[in-house]
């Protein structure tokens, strides 16, 4: 029976590498049927409906899953962005991003291997925000609540235990943010006091920062608040090869939303040359989610194959290929794959 899974291309290089990665769904011989959804984000509002239209989170809600291209959001102005709204309406709390070294791929680290827990819901980007026009004050508020600690610090401690990771290290700044951080590190201790066999350390944020860059093979699962959570992500992400490489998932206890790690790109959006890899990478995640591990295997295979033959690459590492080359060369990897 085939798969009912919600599909959101989004924009900017979103359609192109959405393309690139439902032909390597289907090369793999998974049957899904996609609930499309073009029409969000600034294509929704210039047709007069909200940002985030409600048939996409009725989708969602009903297929339990979706795998979503970047949706640009304006700068300074313009509606709330559209995959902030989409994690915090479907309460997708968890925002896990595996950043590991792809063989093939040259980067300066060999063997990074770590994740990303970043807390997806709150903290500065609860959306409290106000702009004093008379006294020229802008105030943004991070709330952090003990709810929203406990999950998700309590989800990267599953996490690791189930998947045989053994250190998780919170990151923090509750040296300054005294109640806001101060309180995320005090669920960290309490909630680390269960896990005996997992070591636990925290780390002031600017501190992980430059020692990620200098030894990031010492950091295995780093937890922390929502803007730390993104920021670290996208340095984590230069690591392993940067944006075009790099995979995440939005999880929460009812529903899932699958996402490369990246925007919409709009320096080389219609040109067919960004790297799906990234989406492809999440595609393994939600091919693991809905059970799919065989299908998920022959794609990462078929993906280090590629990367191992320095063929068929695109120009962000290294390459000359375009998005519709490197898909077609994967596809046909795949196939080969689950053809034997
Ligand atoms: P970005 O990730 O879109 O781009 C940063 C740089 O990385 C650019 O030089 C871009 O060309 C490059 N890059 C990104 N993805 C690539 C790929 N797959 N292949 C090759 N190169 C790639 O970040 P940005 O420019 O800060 O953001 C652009 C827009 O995307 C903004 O509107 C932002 O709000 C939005 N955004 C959306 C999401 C999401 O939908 N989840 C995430 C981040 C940013």
């Amino acid at each position: 029976m085939a798969y009912s899974i919600t599909l959101l291309p989004g924009d900017g290089i979103g359609p192109e590498v959405t393309e690139a990665t439902l032909r390597i769904i289907d090369a793999a011989g998974v049957d899904v049927e996609w609930d499309r959804h073009r029409v969000i984000g600034q294509t929704a509002v210039e047709r007069g409906r909200p940002a985030l239209p409600p048939d996409v989170i009725d989708s969602i809600q009903s297929t339990g899953v979706a795998l979503k291209g970047p949706i640009t959001t304006p700068v300074g102005q313009g509606f709330t962005s559209v995959n902030v709204q989409l994690r915090q309406r479907l309460d997708l709390y968890a925002n896990v991003r595996p950043c590991a070294t792809l063989p093939g791929l040259d980067t300066p680290f060999e063997g990074t291997d770590l994740i990303i827990f970043r807390e997806n819901t709150e903290g500065l980007y609860s959306g409290i925000e106000n702009f004093d026009e008379r006294l020229q004050i802008a105030d943004s508020i991070a709330r952090v609540t003990k709810k929203g600690s406990e999950r998700i610090i309590r989800f990267c401690f599953e996490y690791a235990k189930k998947n045989g990771r053994d250190h998780v290290t919170l990151a923090h700044k509750a040296n300054i943010l005294k109640k806001t951080s101060g309180l995320f590190l005090d669920i960290g201790r309490e909630v680390a006091a269960e896990y005996p066999s997992i070591t636990f350390d925290d780390e002031i944020i600017d501190a992980l920062c430059m020692k990620l860059v200098m030894k990031p093979e010492e950091y295995d699962c780093i937890v922390s608040t929502n803007l730390f959570g993104d920021i670290l992500s996208d340095l984590t992400a230069g690591l392993v090869g940067g944006l075009g490489v790099t995979a995440g998932s939005n999880i929460g206890d009812d529903y899932a939303v699958f996402e490369a790690v990246h925007g919409s790109a709009p320096d080389i959006a219609g040109q067919n040359v960004a790297n799906p890899t990234a989406l492809i990478r999440s595609a393994i995640l939600m091919l693991q989610h809905i059970g799919e591990p065989a299908a998920a295997d022959a794609i990462y295979e078929a993906l280090v194959d590629l990367y191992q033959s320095g063929d068929t690459l695109t120009a962000d590492v290294g390459g000359e290929a375009s998005t519709s080359e490197f898909a077609e060369a994967l596809s046909d990897r795949v196939s080969r794959l689950v053809e034997a």
